[in-house]
């Protein structure tokens, strides 16, 4: 079990340095939690070792897998997404920048979790399955499997999916309620106020608009009354000051940090944790006439998700599967409930607080903000079948600078795309495999490390290599790609240059030099292809079996492996062929002969289409 590495993981990075400490939830946790159960003492965070940061060096992380040492655990989760609707491009971002993350961090050696799921329960589902003229269950059936569908599509490989209609996540929300309970923190009574049903949320009157509407939703809430159940959020506002000036990285970026400790300054009320009107829910335990508050409900999806179907649905068994997250990933519109609401929750149920809540922006679609009513949508099943799950995993990490919100228009897509992936990646691979069959029947000549001796490029590639790393880490998402296509930019550089094609027709001397610059700009890709896989993953294994490696050689593959030196001498390549085809662009009449007037008018529009894309 990873359970006893789970103490102090400092697994997001050396420079954010270690997220929380530890001591903290310990008092915390001691000075709530009256009627306290039993935990094996390893889920509970050792005061001791908060001392010490144990953040290990990149390299002695990446080599653990491989010494046979117990791997470090990276528990890392996606909001569950609620199945009112399909999925949009909000939540294909999350899920996709999740996924590079659990790349890189597996690629570093760790043990990964990756959590996704769909939060399936609340009035607004179903509302939605009736008027889609289904029972809730069958409504939640379709969505949850159309969002498998498009993290297939994606090239998503998470490891946990939960369905908060599971069996066993009932079970966990049943107990942690019993929990809370038992401390004391839930209580019943009269709540009369304005509701949000999109939200599905009572809303504090200061933060309304005119006329009493959702600044989110921009819709009127309702005055409702009802007989909940209430968390004595209010209890913990000193606890949560307290962890958040001593943890100052549980919140990133760092101007949401500010944000949550204004709203907590600003005086933390207790929320309804129940519903009377809504069926469609978990009952509460011992009044079958009320569910479970939808969030109450789903956020414990990122403890139910460790469990498998065969083990034992409780929390201890849960927790010690994987519990705390290492990394919650989330967009800003949800951040009170995981900055807020969450770690309450958990301090009153006595269990660890996640290490950091990372919360990203929101998209916009040529500069303005998407929306239904406004039919400019981003349609993510429609965006991976034009143009394929590396492009739109590349272009959305590489140009939303991660945390900030960002842009989207087809016209930089594709220009970033083909210029990117298609020209500094593909072409360089290509055109230096078509050398090489041409001169040396498709094999390298020497090992790459003697092809560089006494080259500077190498070095140059070592330090982009690492710089790349440095921002994984960091969750600079952007700035990785960015470093990788650096690396790309060198490799051209250094083929112009040098110019490989002119020194083979001199021959002598001059082809032997050319054949080694082949090999270190193939031994350059190599490394490209390590370092550019959590972001691309298919791309980077069309160019590592370019390259003569097996199927098997790329499942295994390390970071260690980006250091120079991987190729050898009388490794054979495979027939050059495009690892990434261009994106064209056609006017829409630049396949009809004659021209009648509205063609002509539609040509000056120059209204564009787009080919899809073939991936070799
Ligand atoms: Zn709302």
């Amino acid at each position: 079990m990873a359970v006893a590495r789970m103490n102090v993981n400092c697994s997001i990075q050396s420079s954010l340095s270690c997220i929380l400490k530890p001591s903290s939830f310990f008092s915390f946790r001691t000075a709530h939690f009256k009627n306290r159960l039993y935990l094996p003492q390893n889920n509970f965070v050792s005061p001791k070792r908060s001392l010490l940061c144990t953040c290990s060096s990149n390299s002695n992380q990446a080599n653990a897998s491989q010494t046979g040492e117990k791997a470090e655990a990276f528990v890392i989760t996606t909001p569950l997404y609620y199945v009112n609707a399909p999925p949009h491009m909000g939540s294909a971002y999350t899920t996709i920048a999740a996924d590079a993350i659990a790349r890189f961090q597996r690629l570093s050696g760790k043990k990964v979790i990756f959590n996704t799921g769909t939060d399936e329960h609340g009035e607004k589902i179903a509302t939605a399955a009736s008027a889609a003229g289904s029972s809730p269950r069958e409504h939640c059936d379709v969505i949850s499997q159309a969002y498998k569908m498009l993290w297939k599509d994606l090239d998503i490989a998470y490891d946990k999916f939960i369905r908060t209609t599971d069996p066993k996540h009932e079970a966990i929300v049943k107990e942690f309620y019993s929990r809370v309970l038992a401390n004391d923190d839930i209580y019943r009574a009269d709540y009369e106020g304005l509701y949000c049903v999109n939200c599905e949320e009572y809303k504090d009157e200061k933060e309304l608009l005119e006329n009493n509407c959702c600044p989110t939703h921009l819709k009127p809430c309702v005055p409702r009354k009802e007989d909940n159940y209430f968390f004595a959020l209010s209890k913990y506002q000193k606890s949560l000051e307290e962890i958040l000036a001593q943890n100052p990285d549980f919140v990133q970026p760092s101007y949401r940090l500010n944000e949550v400790q204004s709203w907590i300054k600003n005086g933390l009320r207790d929320f309804s944790i129940s519903r009377a009107a809504v069926d469609w829910g978990i009952p509460v335990p011992n009044d079958n006439k009320q569910t479970i508050y939808v969030w109450f409900d789903a956020l414990l999806g990122y403890i139910s998700a460790l469990l498998e179907d065969k083990d034992q649905p409780n929390l201890q068994t849960a927790v010690s599967l994987g519990w705390p997250a290492s990394l919650h990933l989330i967009g800003k519109d949800i951040l009170r409930f995981h900055a807020v609401y969450w770690p309450a929750m958990l301090l009153s149920a006595g269990l660890s607080l996640p290490k950091m809540v990372f919360c990203h922006g929101f998209l916009t679609k040529d500069g303005l903000k998407m929306g239904k009513s406004l039919g400019n949508t981003i349609e993510p099943n429609e965006l991976v079948h034009k143009f394929g799950a590396d492009a739109v995993r590349y272009f959305f990490l590489r140009e939303v600078e991660f945390g900030n919100d960002g842009d989207y228009s087809e016209d930089r897509f594709i220009n970033i795309v083909n210029a990117h992936l298609a020209n500094t990646i593909g072409n360089l691979l290509n055109r230096t495999l078509g050398l090489l069959k041409k001169n040396c029947q498709s094999t390298l000549v020497v090992d790459s490390t003697i092809a560089a001796e006494g080259k500077e490029f190498k070095d140059t590639v070592e330090k982009l290599v690492e710089k790349a790393r440095f921002h994984y880490e960091n969750l600079s998402l952007s700035s990785a790609c960015e470093a990788v296509l650096e690396i790309g930019n060198a490799g051209n550089l250094y083929m112009d240059k040098h110019q490989p094609w002119s020194l083979f027709k001199q021959g002598g001397d001059a082809a032997e030099a050319a054949a080694k610059d082949l090999v270190i700009i193939l031994e350059t890709m190599r490394i490209i292809a390590i370092a550019l896989s959590p972001v691309a993953p298919n791309l980077c294994r069309r160019i590592h079996s370019q390259l003569g490696y097996s199927e098997d050689q790329l499942d295994n593959l390390n970071w260690s492996e980006t250091k120079w030196g991987g190729l050898k001498g009388g490794q054979v390549m495979a027939h050059p062929q495009p690892v990434f085809a261009r994106i064209e662009q056609i006017k829409e009449d630049d396949n009809d002969g004659a021209e009648s007037p509205k063609k002509a008018v539609k040509k000056k529009d120059k209204k564009k289409k787009v080919q899809g894309v073939i991936e070799a």
